[in-house]
């Protein structure tokens, strides 16, 4: 969020902007998104933002002047219940009033979708065209690149302590090397936006809740098919493996950085989800 708002102030002409991460670019949430961009919401507002940030993908790698593969491979939801396949009828409406083109589908397409799938267990699906994925860490990297060239400083390893409040206006911030006062303060902060925030003694809604990403080596079967999310389960938990092999698979996930591993995925899509949570897949 925060290089993006550098890129968009950037783009409009502002040259003093000054970013301050306290550690480096990309290394909170954004290491670990999917990337998956999506119009298939039940908000109108988040639909409305999907057309315009996908107007925004489309267009990136000549805005930014950096490569950024937006794949448009499609979002595929699948149901295994007809409590699943009425919450994926649910916002039909809403989708054809806002031109985005969403169909319900049947198992025989689903396995023209996905070759290979499984179907069986399924009563169907729920399919855009127009969804898909990118990759955060590359988009990061353009935003960041072209807020540069635009004049914007972005500085790494600089927290912000404190936000420096006057009565009712935030009027800069506080880090290990001095205050800096600014007319205009973005929090960007992510899950770490409410600390913050209370050091102005202002209340922030946001709170943190932990998700579960499982990595694979590249699966070239899967590299050219939608993105897929089931809607009415949540994935099944594997067995709890004995505690020698607990051991191991510690030792390998915590070999090497989030970005060295992200190399290691493939351009595929993501299968699992659920609407239990509060936050589901993208
Ligand atoms: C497993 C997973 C899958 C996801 N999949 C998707 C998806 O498919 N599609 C999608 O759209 N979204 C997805 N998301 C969500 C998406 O990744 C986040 O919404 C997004 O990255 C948040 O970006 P951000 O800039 O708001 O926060 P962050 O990336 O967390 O950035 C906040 C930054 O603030 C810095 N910071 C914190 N405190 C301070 C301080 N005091 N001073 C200075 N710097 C500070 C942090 O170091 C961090 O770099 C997923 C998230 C996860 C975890």
């Amino acid at each position: 969020m925060g290089v993006a708002a550098a890129f968009f102030l950037g783009e409009r002409g502002e040259t003093d902007v000054l970013l301050l991460e306290r550690d480096r670019l990309g290394a909170g949430t954004t290491k670990g998104g999917l990337g998956g961009i999506r119009h298939q919401f039940v908000d109108e507002l988040d639909v409305r933002l999907s057309q315009l940030a996908t107007t925004f993908w489309r267009e990136f790698e000549e805005r930014t002047g950096s490569r950024h593969d937006f794949a448009e491979r499609g979002y595929l939801f699948v149901a295994e219940t007809e409590e699943g396949m009425a919450q994926l009828r649910g916002p039909l409406a809403l989708y054809e009033r806002l031109g985005v083109p969403v169909e319900m589908v049947d198992r025989i397409r689903i396995r023209e979708l996905v070759p290979g799938m499984r179907v069986d267990d399924l009563r169907g699906g729920r399919f855009c065209e127009r969804d898909g994925y990118g990759d955060p860490l590359a988009a990061l990297a353009g935003l960041g690149a072209a807020a540069r060239l635009a004049g914007a400083h972005l500085v790494e390893g600089a927290a912000v302590t404190a936000l420096l409040r006057e009565g009712d206006r935030v009027i800069g911030v506080r880090t290990a090397h001095g205050d800096v006062r600014s007319e205009r303060v973005l929090v960007a902060t992510g899950c770490w936006t409410a600390a913050l925030c209370a050091t102005a003694a202002v209340s922030v809604p946001i709170w943190a809740y932990r998700r579960s990403i499982m990595e694979s080596g590249p699966l070239p079967a899967l590299m050219k098919i939608p993105l897929v999310g089931r809607k009415d389960r949540p994935l099944r938990q594997p067995p709890t493996p004995p505690r020698s092999r607990r051991s191991r698979c510690r030792r390998r996930s915590s070999r090497g950085s989030a970005r060295g591993r992200r190399g290691a995925i493939p351009r595929s899509p993501i299968c699992g989800s659920s609407t239990r949570g509060p936050v589901t897949t993208r």
